[in-house]
């Protein structure tokens, strides 16, 4: 996309028109957005061009019905320009001719493309994901390999093609996940979510893409830009959706704007290199220091990637533009926005706003890795009245997430163990709408459930079960169905292959035939559930009562008014058999229920007795 071709017709007319016009392709090595579109909110486009030659005294013309220049800035790299067009919503599509003189004797002129907006925006792309979906969370380098002549791409710098090196290359792409949407569907996924699929041009453990070194370019390794959106609209045929993983913290070292930085202040620049605190308090804390909260939001996550001076004006259009660009280009339904926390929280106010009146639909989550459902519900929209109020629909809730594994691996007391799950849904007064928070049980930093559970089955499914029946947006990790195991330390060891996903792999775990017993278990189990929910209005968008755990139960109840289900989880390592006259004030009208995880019907739902960590969902019956 770095170069785009000028239409013949456009080409002879501005050889015509400028007979000292260059090929400009040939002159830019970068033009980011590589070109826009028609109809667009965000009709104010500046356009960032690159070159290796000095462009101080270039000036910047067009003339095309629609279409001005509002401004052309020079900066402190001579490399660039950044030039401000204004798009009317009268300017047609085409190439806008842009006429560079560089110099009083060399002229150019770069065709601008401006694409028709899609007009199924909303209805059949950019759909948003909420609490009907279930996310499935791969790595793209990890999942299939579906193109064996990309696995290594000659110019790249990581040349590492090792299976069995946690940090190198293993070759899974793009159509490894296109080739599996099928496997996705029948699971019962209804959104996928790939760990982030743009240029990671870096010499060591480039595999992960949280280091981009294109904006505007899906790397080489996993696929093209048009496979990326083919697969989007693969996807969307199949009833899937897909979440962008986006990074606005910060950027790979290797990145070409880092190389020949525009201006000094494109990144947080310290006298020696500092490194964040990971430290969110001093965000809110009433009582931090200034250097504190300095730290935790301009200091760089690693030294290896340069972090984003997100107040810079330049870099907040070009990065907004950027995350703009990649919707209506590729389609997809939701951002899930990398290191949230870190991010200059005024200009992430900015950037969701701008998508949002872009993409009404989108869904935007951020990634909250903190302690504490106060300081979670910081960074999301919240009923707090503090001086900063953050626009940002969803979060990952990490809060869910440590309580859910806390429920099965901490010992149960009056704050600890089974009562966690309940103690922090009943904090979710502070969110102002906690079903757009992402649920989950790991993810691609963190050790799989499975391992964190004890490789204990009946914890495993009982934890599904929280996640398929609680609020929120469920999210699981790829390989959780077939019980992969790992501990995330270091993180390599909880990103292993999918087996069966690789040309010659001697099991196929994508299939019953390939998968053990136990690993049919968990994943018909998970299979069950969601396909349940799917059909379920009261898992997928109904409210959610709660009762205070007694014995180490947990009782809730997920109802609408045409249905209610009831969920049972047992957080002790006895059985136990349990009367519901307690729930009497969810129970009222209903007699019998059907048992979503056995399908059989249940004709006394007077007591229930679950089996040591064991788990029910009962659809009530009148
Ligand atoms: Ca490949």
């Amino acid at each position: 996309m770095k170069k785009l071709m000028m239409s013949i017709s456009s080409a002879i007319t501005l050889a015509v028109t400028h007979p000292a016009a260059i090929r400009a392709q040939q002159f830019f090595d970068h033009v980011c957005p590589s070109f826009w579109w028609t109809g667009m909110k965000w009709s104010r486009v500046q356009i960032l061009f690159h070159a290796e030659e000095n462009l101080q005294l270039a000036q910047v013309s067009t003339r095309y019905p629609g279409v001005k220049i509002l401004q052309v800035h020079h900066v402190e790299n001579p490399h660039y320009l950044f030039v401000d067009l204004q798009i009317e919503p009268d300017a047609k599509p085409g190439d806008i001719p842009l006429l560079f003189k560089i110099t009083e004797r060399r002229h150019l002129v770069y065709p601008y493309h401006l694409y028709p907006r899609n007009p199924d925006d909303g209805k059949t792309r950019a759909l948003g994901v909420n609490s009907r979906d279930f996310i499935y969370l791969l790595m793209p380098d990890r999942f299939a390999n579906g193109d064996t002549l990309n696995d290594r791409v000659a110019g790249m710098l990581d040349q590492s093609l090792n299976r069995d090196s946690l940090t190198a290359r293993h070759g899974g792409d793009l159509q490894g996940v296109i080739d599996h949407l099928d496997y996705l569907k029948d699971l019962g996924v209804t959104a996928i979510w790939m760990t982030p699929v743009l240029e990671n041009n870096e010499a060591h453990a480039s595999y992960h893409g949280y280091a981009f070194t294109d904006h505007y370019r899906v790397d080489p390794r996993l696929g093209t830009n048009a496979l990326y959106k083919k697969l989007v609209e693969q996807a969307h045929q199949m009833g899937l959706k897909v979440i962008q993983d986006i990074v606005l913290n910060h950027v790979g070292e290797q990145h070409w704007f880092v190389r020949d930085l525009p201006m000094k202040d494109w990144l947080h620049q310290w006298p020696r290199y500092t490194n964040t605190s990971y430290r969110e308090s001093p965000l809110f804390d009433p009582y931090a220091s200034s250097s504190d909260k300095k730290q935790m939001s301009d200091g760089w996550f690693t030294p290896f990637m340069p972090d984003l001076n997100q107040r810079n004006p330049y870099l907040a259009n070009y990065l907004i533009q950027n995350a703009i660009w990649w919707v209506e280009y590729a389609g997809v339904d939701a951002f899930r926005i990398d290191t949230y926390i870190y991010c200059d929280l005024n200009f992430m106010n900015q950037f969701n706003a701008a998508l949002l009146r872009e993409f009404p639909h989108l869904h935007l989550f951020g990634e909250t890795w903190v302690h504490g459902v106060l300081p979670q519900a910081y960074f999301v929209r919240n009923k707090l009245n503090m001086p900063f109020q953050s626009n940002l629909p969803g979060v990952c809730d990490f809060q869910w997430c440590f309580a859910v594994q806390h429920a099965f691996t901490e010992k149960n007391g009056w704050t600890s163990g089974i009562v966690e799950p309940y103690l922090t849904l009943a904090q979710d007064f502070v969110y102002q709408d906690p079903m757009k928070n992402v649920i989950f049980l790991d993810n691609h930093d963190m050790s799989r459930i499975y391992s964190v559970v004890g490789q204990d089955i009946r914890k495993f499914e009982s934890a599904f079960t929280l996640l398929l029946t609680s609020r929120g947006i469920p999210q699981m990790y790829y390989g959780d169905e077939i019980l992969m195991k790992g501990i995330s330390a270091p993180d390599g060891l909880v990103r292993k292959d999918f087996p069966g996903g690789w040309p010659g792999d001697t099991v196929n775990k994508f299939s019953d035939a390939g998968r053990t017993e136990t690993e049919n278990i968990a994943f018909h189990f998970i299979q069950n559930l969601a396909h349940f929910r799917q059909q379920s209005e009261a898992l997928r968008e109904g409210k959610l009562m709660q009762y205070v755990p007694e014995g180490n139960v947990y009782v809730y109840f997920r109802y609408t008014a045409h249905e209610s289900i009831m969920v049972a989880i047992n957080g002790n390592d006895d059985t136990v058999s349990v009367s519901t006259n307690r729930f009497a004030e969810s129970l009222h009208g209903y007699k019998k229920a059907f048992d979503v995880l056995h399908h059989q019907m249940i004709e006394d739902i007077s007591r229930f007795h679950l089996p040591p960590y064991g788990s029910l969902v009962w659809q009530l019956k009148p």
